[in-house]
């Protein structure tokens, strides 16, 4: 049955929301956290496993000398404080996918702690999230519930597990509980669930693809009554992993809570499965803060020891930051706020940055990008990339368009053909012979001809109204199936009524 919700606005009209993000990154090391195991995605189940994966008796750990890097390495970017001493610790529960029956995770002394970033929303308003910690652990394995529907354990017949996954690299990233948000607090979940995703990609530590779960936010909400600072009871929706589910649940969420505590009921702390087909959240375990984890320093590992010659090392190797590099591009390009903005939204940037690096202006790059390509994009309803039209295609057209081969138009077309797969612009215009026709020959017996047709409107030019050669150029234009220079026609049009252009 579903909980009964009320309507966002609200929701919003009675109450604030606090929100906190603990987001798991998996890096993209060659191996495991602790033992030689390849860290492979999409391998057959269990074979990416040793003893310790498995957590055999009398197996010993070893610190993935990588992972610890890549950790630093995002604590840098996300304006944190390194920790000269760090230790493994033991998080102890039972389950099937936790093949040890703990948890090798940092507790009181994670690797990074006290950072914070900055978020900018599709508007512009930015907000700046204070991060509380980021830890490194291990990932657990990997349950598939069979017979039931949409996986989900409820109703399933069996259960298979897959410990490929059980002891991969993973960084947890927590924050600072965010008040203030508003009725902005969907929206920043996923600007921020997408801004630790594009740091993590650009610092090359984990292949960040969210449908892999590279990427997954358990996404903390409570609500406070509006004037009132004492935050609520919170619940946390676990492993949310796409932007839109971000969203979507954080703001499901916030409607529920609302109807909870307006019907005068208390939130249960607990965890919630966010479905996206349902578009709910379902309770899952009941958690309070002092869940007995029993966490012990883990004796196996020794601790994680950092120096200022190597943290400034790695600081060194940083790679600019999506935000950064976002202003840079923007002042290169000479964009507006609100064009740059649309085309951030659009995700054109990649695709514009490969078009001004193969040699476009920006300005043509985003013609195309936003314009014509966005739309066949959105017909097919494909990613910008997907869509068969590529940088080169973009610089290709833009020279033919340039050297007055082709007009914008037939541009246009050629692009069409290129995305059904017919080749590179040059060789289309060749094959299809669509090239402009400029050569006053060919034109001259176009124009005599429609001039011809149009025995009226060319009395009207001759007797001084210029204008009305419009309709002379048009008639060529369609006899030529668009391919005439339309200038060098108006030229000849009036050349032949002896008029002054
Ligand atoms: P847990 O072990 O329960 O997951 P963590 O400390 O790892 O706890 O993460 C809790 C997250 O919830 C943090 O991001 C924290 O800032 C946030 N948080 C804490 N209290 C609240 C609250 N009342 N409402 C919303 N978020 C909260
Ligand atoms: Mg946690």
């Amino acid at each position: 049955m579903s909980d009964e919700i009320l309507s966002f606005e609200e929701a919003m009209e009675k109450y604030d929301p606090v929100l906190g993000f603990e987001v798991h990154v998996e890096l993209n090391t060659a191996t495991k956290m602790f033992d030689s195991a390849p860290n492979e995605f999409g391998d057959t189940p269990n074979t990416n496993i040793t003893p310790v994966s498995l957590g055999l008796p009398g197996v010993l750990p070893v610190v993935n000398g990588k992972a610890v890097e890549s950790s630093i390495k995002l604590g840098l970017a996300l304006g944190c404080e390194i920790a000269p001493v760090s230790h493994f610790a033991r998080k102890n529960y039972f389950y099937p996918d936790t093949p040890k029956n703990f948890q090798t995770s940092q507790y009181d002394e994670p690797i990074a702690a006290n950072g914070s970033i900055d978020i900018e929303l599709e508007d512009g308003t930015v907000f700046t999230i204070d991060i509380e910690r980021a830890h490194m652990e291990e990932d657990a394995g990997k349950l598939t519930h069979m017979g039931g529907s949409a996986g989900r354990i409820q109703g399933a017949e069996f259960s298979l597990v897959d410990y490929n996954r059980a002891g991969v690299p993973l960084v947890e990233i927590v924050t600072r509980p965010i008040v203030g948000a508003g009725d902005r607090a969907p929206e920043l979940a996923r600007a921020y669930v997408a801004a630790i995703r594009d740091i993590v990609k650009a610092l090359g530590i984990s292949d960040a693809r969210m449908e892999r779960g590279n990427v997954r936010c358990d996404a903390n909400v409570s609500l406070m009554p509006k004037g009132s600072t004492e935050f609520g009871t919170r619940t946390e929706t676990k492993n949310v992993n796409s932007l839109r589910s971000v969203e979507r649940a954080v703001r499901y969420e916030i409607q529920r809570h609302a109807a909870v505590l307006e019907a005068g009921e208390k939130i249960v702390q607990e965890t919630r499965m966010w479905h996206e087909d349902t578009r709910e959240t379902t309770a899952g375990r009941p958690k309070s803060d002092a869940d007995d984890y029993r966490y012990f320093p883990e004796p196996d590992l020794v601790p994680v020891v950092t120096d200022s010659e190597w943290i400034e090392r790695l600081r060194g190797e940083l790679p600019e930051m999506p935000a950064e590099r976002n202003k840079r591009l923007k002042t290169e390009w000479g964009f507006s706020d609100e064009e740059f903005r649309d085309v951030i939204n659009a995700g054109a940037l990649e695709p514009i940055e490969a078009t001004v690096a193969a040699g476009a202006p920006a300005s043509v790059a985003r013609k195309w990008w936003m314009g014509e390509i966005a739309r066949i994009a959105k017909e097919r309803e494909v990613e910008l990339t997907e869509t068969g039209a590529t940088a080169e295609t973009v610089v290709e057209l833009n020279k033919l368009v340039e050297a007055k081969k082709i007009n914008d138009k037939i541009a246009r077309q050629v692009l069409g053909f290129v995305v059904d797969g017919e080749g590179k612009p040059a060789d289309i215009v060749e094959k299809r012979g669509l090239a402009v026709v400029s050569d006053d020959g060919a034109l001259s017996s176009a124009v005599d001809e429609a001039l011809a047709a149009m025995p009226d409107v060319a009395d009207k030019i001759r007797a001084g109204k210029v204008q009305a050669a419009g309709a002379v150029v048009g008639q060529v234009m369609k006899a030529t199936r668009g391919q005439a220079d339309a200038a060098r026609v108006r030229e000849l049009i009036l050349e032949k009524l002896g008029v002054e252009g």
